[in-house]
């Protein structure tokens, strides 16, 4: 008996391997094809200012819906495209886009774009940043690259160029998912990141745990006396709302405010004004 069950769960596991296999080939075939066959969207989520209420950047959040397989999530897609060296192809799509969207916006609202450790490693992103800007005419100022913290378990030397290359055009920059990654504080202090963003999962506990409430206020007191502007992501409630107000952050992006949304819809909401987390419920599904 155990032994059959034995057998069955072996059976399962080679045929979900397979599938596995399958799914990543046609990934990468997609992959190819999507970028140059307008296959990629990209989609904006208002970050906004706890004092007021105004949208004081937008995030860039990529989307791929692939003919056959459906709506491919970025965090299943990035690392496949960094694996076969088309992740520079694609932050240079992200960039020109994003820019484009965003030179449209009013002059003091910003644009964030994630960039994988992989494209840190290049020298083709800040030809690429230069591009993007020229070709919109975006003031460097306006552009914010959010990177995470694994970019700090190169040691070559490489990335840390790139990024003192990125701040001397004007750059913004942000340090994303920060407290579950190479956590260390040291790095605070060799770089000028502009803006911390709290990692969604100290937020999504700080109604239940004391631990997570703990964390998320000594996170916002070491960036107010670093001088840094503080995101809490993930804000879905109103009690998230007032503890992200209680830490101190400067600024808070969410389902409560907005989901990602296309971008004449972002324009839209830029321009009717402050968000104060009271908008119309959402009555689409919670993607998690
Ligand atoms: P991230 O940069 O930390 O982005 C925040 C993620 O949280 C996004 O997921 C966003 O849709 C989601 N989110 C926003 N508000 C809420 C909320 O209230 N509740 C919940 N549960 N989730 C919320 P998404 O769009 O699936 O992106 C996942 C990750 O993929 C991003 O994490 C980022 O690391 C990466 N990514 C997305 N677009 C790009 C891109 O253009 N380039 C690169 N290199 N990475 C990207
Ligand atoms: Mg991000
Ligand atoms: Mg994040
Ligand atoms: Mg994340």
């Amino acid at each position: 008996e155990a032994k059959r069950e034995g057998r069955n769960r072996a059976a399962s596991f080679n045929w979900s391997l397979k599938e596995r296999f399958n799914r990543v080939h046609e990934i990468e075939t997609g992959l190819r094809r999507a970028l140059d066959g307008g296959e990629l969207k990209l989609l904006f989520q208002p970050i906004v200012n706890l004092d007021g209420g105004h949208i004081d950047a937008c995030e860039a959040l990529l989307r791929w819906d692939h003919p056959v397989l459906g709506p491919i999530p970025p965090s299943e897609f990035i690392p496949i495209a960094e694996g076969m060296g088309m992740i520079e192809a694609m932050t240079g799509w992200v960039l020109r886009e994003a820019c484009a969207a965003a030179v449209s916006w009013p002059g003091d609202v910003r644009i964030a774009i994630n960039i994988s450790p992989a494209s840190l490693k290049s020298s083709e992103l800040p030809a690429n940043v230069i591009a993007a800007l020229l070709e919109s005419g975006l003031p460097a100022r306006r552009l914010e690259l959010e990177v995470t913290e694994s970019i700090f378990l190169d040691n070559s030397g490489q990335t840390n160029a790139i990024l003192r290359e990125l701040q001397r055009i004007g750059l913004r920059l942000a340090l994303d998912d920060f407290g579950t990654g190479y956590s260390s504080l040291s790095y605070l202090r060799s770089y000028r990141f502009d803006t911390l963003k709290i990692d969604q999962s100290f937020m999504a506990g700080v109604s239940a745990n004391v631990e997570d409430r703990a964390i998320v206020r000594a996170i916002g007191n070491l960036a107010r006396d670093l001088n840094m502007d503080t995101v809490a992501e993930g804000i879905e409630t109103t009690d998230q709302l007032a503890h992200a107000r209680e830490a101190g952050f400067t600024n808070v992006q969410g389902y409560l405010f907005s989901r990602p949304v296309p971008r004449e819809r972002i324009a839209e909401l830029i321009a009717a004004g402050p968000l104060d987390g009271s908008e119309r419920p959402d009555p689409m599904p919670r993607r998690r």
